[in-house]
């Protein structure tokens, strides 16, 4: 689909199956483009689940649902957030995991909401 924006593919690996696939360019180069890029897939990773089914049933058993205030999503409806984000060293763990709705999710990302744990609750807090 091409190029996303840096908090997108943030969002995204919150909670999604990550798939690494490393490619090359053709050897010929010919189609080796920033835009639309020709490559010859090398090999393709299993499948990483980055919050295991285990601790998704105890976060939304924990957070009942959107812990964004004023939001009464269901937990079906949520994705779960990491506090500190995985590629800034963030462990996948309860204490760092906060469930969201997609709405919210975006919102959070985009406006720089900030969230903690107090008490053992998600607590989340508009951008300073
Ligand atoms: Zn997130
Ligand atoms: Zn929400």
């Amino acid at each position: 689909m091409g190029p996303i924006h840096p908090e997108t593919a943030r969002r995204i690996a919150c909670d999604a199956v990550r798939t690494v696939m490393t490619v090359a360019p053709p050897a010929d180069g010919a189609g080796w483009t920033t835009i639309r890029p020709r490559v010859m897939p090398l090999s393709v990773g299993r499948a990483a689940r980055i919050i295991p089914p285990h601790i998704r049933t105890a976060l939304r058993l924990r957070d009942q649902g959107c812990r964004f205030p004023g939001c009464d999503r269901p937990p079906g409806w949520t994705d779960g957030h990491h506090i500190v984000h995985w590629p800034d060293g963030g462990r996948t763990e309860l204490d760092n995991l906060v469930s969201l709705c997609r709405p919210h999710h975006r919102r959070v990302h985009e406006q720089g909401w900030r969230i903690h744990i107090a008490d053992g609750i998600a607590v989340v807090e508009p951008p300073p």
